[in-house]
């Protein structure tokens, strides 16, 4: 039966990558659908090459040339958020990978589930700003949600060797990013440049920075609790620089169940994409010719305190990830356009989160006001800061 999947986020780093592991595998499985956000010609290109049916460009405006061209090949354009949310709801799309950076990608991944198509989520943000509405519709709706970054495939994967009540805990493996091991004075002045520096990894520039935090570690914690309902007690962070381990469970006998492989997200993209089966892989193997060791070590609290901020967001609950989440994201945005500096992420991102009255049970419409709350505080924040910082050079 042939397996029609739809890539959103087709441009980004992991949609390239689905994209290159949907060409490996082969029949069954096929392209049928692909979206953008703004790179047209990019998502021309990979239109070209892999025939879809349909396309969207979630930011709307689509170069004229670019709209005749796909027209030309025959393939159906969806236009703005709006155009997504109709795209993944095609008769002729069997599985979804949702592979949009940040919380743009929430009502898609929403209606892909209501639509009852298998989803290979990428979109971390999505659980970590509404898990109560997602995990209570894929329940709802029979849909698995399968994991597609590294780490919690490498737990879905390592919870199928025991029963869900034997689980003990959960150990979410971190590389540490490229400032492990750097004391809190030593970053305040780190440039967007030393930040995407990250020694294991090769992602876009929103994930690489979270890497460069840790937030991207504190929100793949909360979204290993939504994903497998584990209480935040049971889920903990261990640093592991050479990133071969993608994370452990340890069972109540005290067994630890690992899995490894060299850090390529191309494996754990195939994995939610031929689920439960597995193919033969595209990435490089294990070799064990040569001495290798893999290193543990505890997070550094002080230096990174986006894991501290993502247990409070948790413990908090109703609207409290997604404020986590789009204060993180632009406080994120207002680093990488040098507005603030590397450590005014994290204290925006908790002066944000003291200043919130958490909402218990909300609706979509109250993740999405505390989101867009969240953003306000946060550039409202950074934007006061800019003016202090003229008056003082104006003085001087
Ligand atoms: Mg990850």
């Amino acid at each position: 039966m042939t397996k029609r999947i739809a890539i959103l986020g087709s441009t980004g780093s992991i949609g390239c990558n689905a994209l290159e592991v949907i060409e490996h595998l082969g029949p069954p499985y096929r392209v049928a659908a692909l979206s953008g956000h703004r790179q047209a010609d990019k998502l021309l290109a990979q239109v070209r090459r892999h025939k879809p049916a349909a396309v969207a460009l979630s930011d709307g405006a689509i170069p004229p040339a670019v709209e005749s061209e796909l027209a030309g090949e025959g393939v159906q354009v969806y236009h703005g958020a709006a155009g997504l949310i109709d795209l993944v709801q095609r008769d002729d799309i069997d599985i979804v990978v949702a592979a949009i950076v940040g919380a743009a990608g929430l009502p898609a991944v929403l209606a892909a589930v209501q639509a009852r198509k298998q989803l290979a989520l990428a979109n971390k943000e999505s659980l970590v700003m509404a898990g109560s509405l997602l995990v209570a519709e894929a329940r709802r709706a029979g849909v698995h949600i399968l994991p597609v970054d590294s780490e919690h495939s490498a737990i879905f994967q390592a919870m199928r060797t025991g029963r869900r009540a034997e689980v003990a805990r959960v150990v979410l493996t971190a590389s540490g990013g490229p400032f492990r091991g750097a004391h809190r004075r030593d970053l305040a002045n780190v440039t967007v440049a030393d930040a995407m520096n990250h020694p294991t990894w090769r992602m876009g520039t929103k994930t690489t920075i979270d890497s460069a935090t840790m937030f991207n570690k504190a929100l793949e914690v909360i979204e290993a609790c939504w994903l497998f309902d584990l209480p935040p007690e049971m889920v903990e962070v261990v640093v592991h620089p050479e990133s071969v381990v993608h994370s452990m469970v340890e069972f109540v006998d005290g067994s630890v169940m690992a899995q490894l492989s060299p850090p390529d997200m191309r494996t754990p993209i195939q994995y939610a994409i031929t689920y439960p089966e597995r193919a033969a892989g595209i990435s490089r193997r294990m070799s064990f010719d040569e001495r290798f060791s893999l290193n543990f070590e505890a997070p550094d609290a002080d230096t990174f305190p986006a894991l501290r901020l993502a247990y409070e967001a948790i413990r908090a609950g109703g609207t409290m990830g997604a404020v986590l989440n789009a204060a993180n994201e632009a406080a994120v945005t207002a680093f990488v356009a040098g507005n603030v500096g590397f450590l005014e992420i994290s204290r925006l991102v908790e002066l944000t989160m003291s200043l919130h009255c958490v909402q218990a049970a909300p609706s979509l419409d109250d993740l999405l006001e505390a989101d867009r709350w969240a953003r306000r505080t946060v550039e409202e924040q950074v934007g006061g800061r800019a003016e202090t910082a003229g008056v003082v050079d104006g003085q001087n």
